[in-house]
C-alpha cells in the first residue's frame, strides 16, 4: 500500500500554479526546476517545501501536477466549446 504523501501535493500545487502563472506546461524539467530552487534555500529554513523537496519523488509530483492539468485543460475546453 502506497504511504500518503502529503509533501507530493503541496510541491504538485507549486508546480501546477508556476505552470499556470507562465503559460508552461508541466513537465519533468518546471519540476526539476521548482525542485532545485526549493534545494537552495538554507538548511535553518523552515518554510517546509524545502524539506518536503528534499523527501518527495520527482516522478511522484509531475504525475500529480500532471493531472491537475489535464483536468483544468478539459474544463477550460468545456467553457470554450
Ligand atoms: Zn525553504
Amino acid at each position: 500500500m502506497e504511504k500518503f504523501k502529503p509533501s507530493v501535493d503541496r510541491l504538485a500545487l507549486l508546480v501546477f500554479e508556476q505552470s499556470q502563472r507562465t503559460g508552461e506546461l508541466v513537465t519533468m524539467d518546471l519540476v526539476n526546476h521548482v525542485v532545485n530552487e526549493l534545494l537552495a534555500h538554507p538548511a535553518e529554513c523552515r518554510c517546509g517545501a524545502c524539506q518536503a523537496a528534499a523527501q518527495a519523488s520527482a516522478g511522484a509530483i509531475f504525475r500529480t501536477a500532471q493531472a491537475w492539468e489535464r483536468s483544468v485543460g478539459v474544463t477550460r475546453r468545456r467553457v470554450l466549446a
